[in-house]
């Protein structure tokens, strides 16, 4: 069975939803699907503060379920379900959804985001909301005065390491090599940050606390002679170990970089395949956040209006 469609969004965190917006109310009639987790990342944070508009704050899962209503406020059709397959050859596109039904688009807005990485520990799933984060920007806030750790020895855990030690009273940085993999100058910012302890050759192996994390047990040197348990107090335990964008049922098609970020041409949502874009953190290695999602996902809807109109669909 296939549907015909002009313009289909897949993903339904701010970037989609938004597009969602812009696209119904430019009568463009959108589908959009909301892949597996409704609402995206951001369902999985508690409090967010950072969103304009909002001046008590709210949580992720209000936003995400305002954008959705203000989207099917102007009709936007958004359904359950998931995009399991992909062939963008030549237009109209076909994208397969639940491995069963195939829509034809002439337009396709990708806005299907990244997942953090964790771990993998059991305690990462307890201590979820509880002081497990994977978003420093989003919720170092909270950690004012308290001590944190972050796991992770790239950019993004320095960054991060420094951003929380702008709030937090001591930081950990929690590295399992002896080096960090970081650029020299984001090393040095954090070798000479006086609120930031950089633990060299330390693995987690769990987290502690009544409720709440309240500490970390770690091993160090791990199977080597001199190899040591190691325990730490901390009220926030935030991952900083990589993103892996979900960009893989579009590989045999769009371009991507060598980690899965969608290459898009510079300063627009414009993908190598014409009428196809991509918004949100699925194309944004850098900035990751709710309301750089949203204004791309309105840059993409804006293109697949005038997209759709310059080839008269
Ligand atoms: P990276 O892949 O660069 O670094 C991931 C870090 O996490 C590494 O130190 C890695 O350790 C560690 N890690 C991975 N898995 C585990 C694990 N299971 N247990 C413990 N540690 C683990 O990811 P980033 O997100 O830091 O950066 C991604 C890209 O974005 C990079 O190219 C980076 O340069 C760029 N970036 C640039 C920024 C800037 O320029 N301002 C800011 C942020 C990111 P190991 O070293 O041992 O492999």
């Amino acid at each position: 069975m296939i549907e015909k469609v002009r313009c289909l969004i897949i993903g339904s965190g701010p970037a989609g939803y938004t597009a969602a917006i812009y696209a119904s109310r430019a009568n463009l009639s959108p589908v959009l699907y909301e892949g597996m987790q409704p609402g995206g990342q951001l369902t999985t944070t508690t409090e967010v503060e950072n969103f304009p508009g909002y001046p008590e704050g709210t949580t992720g899962t209000e936003l995400m379920e305002d954008m959705r209503k203000q989207a099917e406020r102007f009709g936007a059709d958004i359904r359950f379900g998931t995009a399991t397959a992909t062939d963008l050859s030549s237009a109209p596109y076909k994208v397969t959804i639940d491995g069963e039904k195939v829509i034809e688009a002439d337009t396709i807005i990708i806005s299907t985001g990244a997942t953090a990485k964790y771990l993998g520990l059991p305690d990462e799933q307890k201590y979820a909301g509880s002081g497990v984060s994977a978003c420093a920007t989003c919720d170092g806030f909270f950690y004012r005065k308290l001590k944190v750790a972050v796991v992770g020895g790239g950019d993004t855990a320095c960054e991060e390491a420094i951003y929380l030690a702008g709030l937090a009273s001591k930081v950990f940085l929690i590295v399992r090599k002896n080096a960090l993999r970081a650029s020299k100058i984001m090393q040095e910012r954090v070798l000479n940050n006086p609120k930031i302890e950089v633990l060299f050759e330390h693995e987690t192996l769990g987290l502690t606390g009544e409720g709440v994390v309240q500490g970390a047990n770690l091993i160090k040197r791990k199977g080597q002679t001199d190899e040591e348990q190691v325990h730490i107090e901390i009220d926030g335990f935030f991952l900083a170990i990589g993103h892996k964008p979900n960009s893989d049922i579009f590989k045999p098609w769009i371009e991507t970089d060598e980690v899965g970020y969608i290459k898009t041409i510079a300063g627009t949502p414009r993908t190598n395949v014409s009428g196809v874009f991509a918004s949100g953190d699925v194309a944004d290695p850098h900035y990751r956040q709710a309301i750089t999602a949203a204004g791309s996902g309105c840059q993409a809807a804006i293109e697949a209006e005038r997209y759709l109109s310059e080839k008269g669909l």
